[in-house]
């Protein structure tokens, strides 16, 4: 018999295309339902918070194809630590920490990649650009060589209607089409890292390669 989460993994895999990335999110989520969602094919895990997740990458050791992902406000000291653990980080807010990676990335000889978090709707409850600000750093942030910069991400603010919710991600997508027909050395936009549980299929129609999804395969975090 298949577990829960399995089964959570099947019917998410069904209603997404296949091109899509299904990163599990496992704040909260113990070692053992993470090995659960492993054995259901998920290979990308994110976590938010350094501590938790050193814990778990810990307990995890023998999982080697796991794929890690930073998705949390990261803190200028955690930095280093981030680099060393996590080979993506979606949560990219400000130039400041952008040169900070790269400088730290040249240092460790690694080459993180990392998405830009962009606020299409005003929310300040949330880290990231604002759309004018982001555009006026491009130039700074084209030159953080030692970063792959790929895509933008984006978190809604709560309480949209679905209508609402379509038209941030939109355009979140229209930003990244954008930025991506400009003339970067170092700016990719292939990739959109977007939709949670409560709104991932208008994420997806609105063109996300990578969501993130906690409570729909986890359940309710306390
Ligand atoms: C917790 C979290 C998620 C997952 O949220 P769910 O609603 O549980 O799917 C996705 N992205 C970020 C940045 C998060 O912190």
């Amino acid at each position: 018999m298949t577990g829960l989460i399995a089964q959570r993994i099947d019917r998410i895999r069904e209603q997404i295309p296949e091109h899509v990335r299904l990163i599990a999110v496992t704040k909260q989520v113990s070692p053992e339902a993470i090995r659960e969602a492993y054995e259901a094919g998920v290979r990308d895990f994110a976590e938010n918070r350094l501590q938790e997740a050193l814990f778990k990458q810990q307990q995890l050791q023998d999982l080697p194809d796991i794929c890690w992902h930073f998705i949390g406000h990261l803190q200028a000291n955690k930095a280093k630590k981030v680099l060393e653990s996590f080979q993506w980080i979606h949560s990219v807010d400000s130039l400041k920490l952008a040169r900070r990676l790269d400088r730290l990335a040249e240092e460790l000889s690694c080459r993180p990649q990392v998405c830009l978090q962009v606020k299409v709707v005003p929310d300040p409850n949330k880290y990231g650009w604002r759309i004018p600000a982001l555009l006026a750093d491009l130039p700074e942030l084209d030159k953080c060589h030692n970063l792959g910069i790929r895509g933008l991400m984006t978190i809604l603010p709560l309480g949209l209607s679905a209508s609402q919710a379509l038209d941030a991600f939109n355009a979140t997508r229209e930003l990244a089409d954008k930025i991506g027909q400009q003339n970067w050395s170092n700016l990719q936009m292939d990739q959109l890292s977007m939709g949670m549980s409560a709104d991932y299929l208008l994420a997806v129609k609105a063109g996300a390669t990578m969501i993130r999804l906690g409570t729909i395969i986890f359940g309710a975090r306390s």
